[in-house]
């Protein structure tokens, strides 16, 4: 281990090595940038244009564009990139992660590769973590674009219903009359295509946005009826700002578009009630280190008694398979009992169930857990049920962000998670070193025996700061503790703030003064990642002077302090709150307090740490400083990271499997929509539909009468009429003497007729209109169908993992099989819709009204292809 970290720390220098070099080159042709008039410099981004069309590659090119944006932002926002910001804009052009530490200037740093790589003409896209950094950062650096002639935008998320895809172009000409986006401007769009203005966004040379938006545009460009409705172009570079955050902790949940299915909401209201009955230990266990809750023998039978009661149980016993959708609901209801914390792992809002990233402590709006639990969270929180949804789309932002043809990413915390991304991103990282030496002090870990004696502690440490006026910032791990701590402070007589993620709007003003004389910034976890603490506060609305007293006068109380008061399950986000102190050389310092209670040390470390303190001899108000405690500690950390890792692998692992059916599916509907000959594809589709029928109802069978094959025969018309109308010339009598052969055969030449006789009934255009429509629309509905039978299916199987195959392999292989049934399902729905279509019918826009996976179809109810035949004489045979 210490091996390979020694070879990975060489291999580092060598690369920094290797790169000062190129620095070089950079710094040498300043003088000659600098002596360019505006235009001048604004006419090499055509220069470099034209080299690049000429054969010349993007790293040749590199030195001089770098030398260009330089110029451009000294000339316009006056900062110069220091070396280790050029640095770092190598790394992120050669596709790897550039780890370089908070306030080192990562937004300056991303200007240069997304110049240089914008000049080949493919969209370049600047990812961040939130909506406010994406407007921020494109408004921020949209002058150094503007001065090389580069066109930038941001996108992102809807706010209102009538502006469904905010997007924004930075233009020095137009004034928004908001001082803080002056130029930025709304884009416009025609009234009923409101997606154009995304479109326009995408054809900037550089986009910035959320994963979320940039995810969600991918995937409602696969879902669209008309090219011209897609908004992205191909997927060509990204830097994902704060990767860590985005690549590894919110990679956890993939995105999802869904629509609303029918449900039975009233379940969800019993079994929240029925589970409430049940307490901890005697009726079910809770195990913290996989976070699952189980029934004990005593919790099943009492279940299974108020389920009588009810007269909801279909058999006596609960974990009879008739009884499986009820255990789904027992088992959401208990996990939101037993598991779920009101205020720690979600909030209420507006009477909404909203989660709280475990990680940062933001809200996730929109984002729903599945399999049902948020439906049991609502419930259990009495709030109105949302309707349970059917997924429309998904994706793993893992493989939202492989299909990149290149991708690079930056951040202060990445060197713990270097395995993870180079393992599931093949992302090498690099670390930057700061600009100015690191000057902050670690203190050592604090550890008391309860919570209680902690934030006591806590509390008697900022009262000593804040009364010599010195900063302190203060991390907690949930809203819970913010607010017990703000409690606390308020009964010492401690003004503060309070940041967590119900303040989210409001939490980059007041962060940006978390360094100003006797500020005490309470935060959950690291909120307000991407706005940088500066010692004396934001010298903006000041006069230089007065700023200037209150930064030194902080500088010399020792600079900002940060007071973690717990550790986070990853060494990384103890890092970002650290690193919040001692930007750019300044002065600093940070402590971590711990107890035995700490979720961290009791689900891994507990034993130890406590095996740790007895030995110390430890009373309730002596702390240990020990660094052995530390160590275990970190120990701790390190293998709930390994935990979760374990978990996102296996996501990607899952989703791997329907990714490949993803690429299938949406490369056939691009084919489609590019205008692709779908007649042939179609006509040989109805071709093995008639060929199929004929084998069921002919194929081997030997007649012992007459009659049987007279049935046989009229069978197979029957079975054909649900394909067109059958033909009169047919009859069963008619056939009998042809060969099975000779019967296919005369069945697809007259389908093949008829086909022609459509085609000229409805003209040649509307023809290939309605193949279009019926292909997508059946595509579409299948799929999405299939999306879900995939998740049940993911679901089903962690029930079934008692045998001895791995759930992986059963997953894969069935889940084989199911994409073998869905291509046959796709080829029976389109032969049977085809002959059925009159045009003006056909709206494109009209919902497909999804059949949810696992709704019984009873035999004499009407197919739910859509054919309008009986279940029993269409699909369900
Ligand atoms: P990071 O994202 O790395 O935490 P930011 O991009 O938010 O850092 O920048 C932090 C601060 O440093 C900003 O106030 C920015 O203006 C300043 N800064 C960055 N680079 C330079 C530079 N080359 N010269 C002067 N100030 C800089
Ligand atoms: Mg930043």
């Amino acid at each position: 281990m210490l091996k390979w970290l020694n070879s990975l720390i060489d291999s580092n220098e060598r690369e920094l090595k290797r790169l000062q070099t190129l620095v070089d080159d950079i710094n040498s042709l300043e003088p000659d940038f600098e002596k360019l008039s505006d235009a001048e410099l604004r006419a090499k981004t055509d220069e470099f244009k034209a080299r690049l069309k000429d054969g010349e590659s993007l790293d040749e090119i590199l030195p001089e564009a770098y030398a260009a944006v330089r110029e451009a932002a000294k000339r316009t926002i006056r900062q110069r990139h220091f070396d280790v910001q050029l640095i770092g804009g190598i790394v992120l052009h050669q596709g790897q992660i550039a780890e370089m530490k908070t306030g080192e200037g990562k937004t300056l740093v991303a200007t240069l590769p997304l110049y240089l790589n914008a000049l080949s003409g493919q969209g370049c896209h600047l990812v961040t973590v939130n909506d406010y950094l994406a407007k921020r950062d494109c408004h921020w650096m949209g002058p150094i674009y503007h001065a090389l002639g580069m066109s930038v935008a941001a996108i992102t998320a809807m706010q209102t219903q009538d502006n469904p895809f905010p997007s924004y172009i930075y233009d020095p000409d137009f004034d928004s009359g908001d001082a803080k986006w002056k130029y930025l401007r709304p884009v416009a769009y025609p009234p009923n295509r409101p997606q154009e203005a995304r479109r326009q966004a995408y054809e900037a040379d550089i986009t910035y946005g959320t994963n979320n938006e940039f995810g969600f545009d991918y995937l409602r460009d696969n879902m669209v009826w008309d090219l011209s409705q897609c908004v992205q172009r191909p997927l060509s570079y990204a830097i994902v700002d704060e990767v860590d955050n985005i690549l590894i902790d919110e990679a956890r949940t993939p995105l999802i578009i869904s629509g609303a299915a029918e449900e039975a909401t009233k379940k969800y209201y019993t079994f929240a009630q029925l589970v409430s009955r049940l307490s901890k230990d005697t009726d079910y266990t809770i195990d913290e280190r996989t976070r699952t809750a189980n029934l004990t023998e005593i919790g099943m039978n009492k279940i299974e008694k108020m389920l009588k009661r009810e007269g909801l149980l279909k058999a006596p016993e609960l974990y009879d398979p008739s009884n499986y959708f009820l255990t789904q609901y027992l088992e959401s209801a208990l996990k939101a009992h037993a598991l779920f914390r009101r205020d720690k792992d979600y909030v209420v809002k507006d009477g909404q169930v909203i989660i709280v990233d475990e990680f940062t402590g933001r809200l996730m709006f929109g984002r729903r857990y599945s399999e049902g639990l948020h439906q049991a969270i609502e419930a259990k929180e009495r709030v109105k049920i949302q309707r349970e949804s059917v997924t429309m789309a998904t994706i793993t932002f893992q493989n939202y962000f492989r299909m990149y043809q290149k991708l690079a990413g930056m951040t202060g915390t990445a060197a713990t998670e270097a395995e993870e991304f180079h393992k599931i991103y093949k992302l090498e990282v690099v670390v930057i070193p700061t600009n100015k030496p690191l000057i902050r002090t670690e203190y050592p870990d604090q550890i008391y025996k309860d919570e209680k004696t902690k934030f006591t502690a806590v509390a008697r440490e900022i009262k000593q700061l804040n009364d010599q006026k010195r900063p302190v910032l203060i991390g907690t791990t949930s809203i819970e503790k913010s607010e017990y701590l703000s409690d606390l402070l308020k009964r010492n007589g401690i003004p503060h703030q309070v940041l967590n993620a119900k303040h989210h709007e409001k939490e980059a003003v007041i962060i940006a003064q978390a360094g100003r004389l006797e500020a005490v910034t309470v935060a959950t976890n690291m909120a307000g990642r991407g706005v940088d603490i500066i010692l004396g506060g934001n010298p903006e609305g000041r006069s230089e002077a007065e700023w200037q007293e209150e930064h030194n006068k902080v500088v010399e109380l020792g600079g900002l302090h940060i007071v973690g008061t717990e550790h986070h399950e990853a060494r990384r986000i103890d890092n970002q709150l650290r690193g919040r102190s001692g930007r750019q050389g300044d002065p600093g310092s940070s402590r971590f307090y711990a107890s035995l209670e700490d979720e961290i040390v009791r689900r891994f470390g507990g034993n130890r740490v406590k095996g740790i303190m007895q030995w110390a001899g430890m009373d309730e108000n002596t702390p240990i400083e020990h660094s052995i405690a530390t160590k275990a500690m970190t120990n701790s950390q390190v293998q709930t990271e390994g935990y979760h890792f374990n978990i996102r692998k296996h996501l990607v692992e899952y989703d791997d499997v329907v990714n490949t059916h993803r690429e299938v599916i949406y490369a056939e509907r691009k084919k489609i929509l590019s205008g692709a000959d779908l007649k042939a594809n179609i006509i040989s589709m109805v071709q093995d539909e008639i060929q199929s029928l004929v084998a069921k109802r002919l194929s081997n069978a030997g007649y012992e009468r007459e009659e049987d094959k007279q049935s046989n025969l009229s069978g197979l018309l029957e079975d054909v009429s649900t394909i067109f109308p059958s033909p009169p010339q047919f009859r069963s009598d008619g056939l009998s003497e042809l060969s099975d052969k000779q019967i296919t055969e005369k069945l697809t030449d007259y389908a093949i007729e008829l086909y022609s006789q459509r085609e000229q009934e409805l003209g040649p255009d509307n023809m290939r209109i309605a193949e279009r429509l019926v292909m997508l629309r059946v595509i579409d509905r299948l799929w999405m169908e299939h999306l879900t039978a995939m998740e049940h299916l993911r679901q089903g199987i962690g029930l079934r993992a008692v045998g001895q195959e791995q759930p992986l392999v059963v997953y894969k292989r069935e889940g084989h099989a199911y994409f073998e049934a869905l291509l046959a399902s796709i080829q029976h729905d389109v032969a049977h819709t085809i002959y059925r279509v009159g045009i003006a019918k056909e709206a494109p826009q009209k919902k497909k009204e999804a059949v949810p996976v696992g709704k019984k179809v009873g035999r004499n109810d009407p197919c739910p292809c859509g054919s309008g035949k009986k279940y029993k004489h269409c699909c369900g045979k």
